[in-house]
């Protein structure tokens, strides 16, 4: 069955906003390199890898659904973001944005019965849930560590993998 073509439309908006995410989390990952806390960098690094990967996701289905892939512009992601603090902030309300995107995507599937496009949307709501439980607990965790560096060098090593012998 042919796809509705405003899904297909916003079905390509959302790899774009996946990708905008991996760009955002890479640009937090520098940001944090540049505030010696590599453990950090390092966690968003991965972060950056997953959004891509998200983003393949909706990729491949339109590939397998016979539709056109057509990726837009990213745009210049921010470059300074305060203090740790901040950055996990920003991280935070990021997924809540993309947890909007995924159900106003979902609403529209739903709207145009687009079904098979619910099924392929569900493992995204699950992740969505995932995602942010993961950043409102490192948001905790660096409020905890406050202005103390010592804290916060202690949790860089423990986000970064090092340190679990401790
Ligand atoms: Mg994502």
């Amino acid at each position: 069955m042919k796809m509705n073509a405003k899904v297909v439309e916003a079905l390509n908006a959302q790899i774009n906003n996946e990708l905008t995410a991996s760009y955002a989390y890479l640009s937090m990952a520098a940001f944090f390199d540049s505030v010696s806390l590599p453990g950090f960098a390092t966690w968003f690094r991965a972060h950056a890898q997953e959004e891509i990967e998200h983003g393949m996701r909706i990729y491949d289905y339109l590939v397998r659904r016979d539709l056109r892939v057509e990726l837009k512009g990213i745009d210049t992601p921010q470059l300074d973001y305060g203090t740790p603090a901040k950055a996990l902030a920003t991280a935070l309300e990021m997924e809540k944005t993309v947890t909007g995107q995924i159900h106003a995507l979902f609403e529209l599937a739903h709207a145009e019965k687009e079904y098979p496009t619910l099924t392929m949307l569900n493992w995204f709501l699950e992740e969505q849930i995932e995602e942010e439980d993961t950043f409102r607990d490192m948001v905790e965790k660096v409020e905890a560590a406050g202005d103390n560096r010592w804290h916060m060098l202690t949790l860089d090593a423990q986000v970064g993998g090092r340190g679990k012998e401790d």
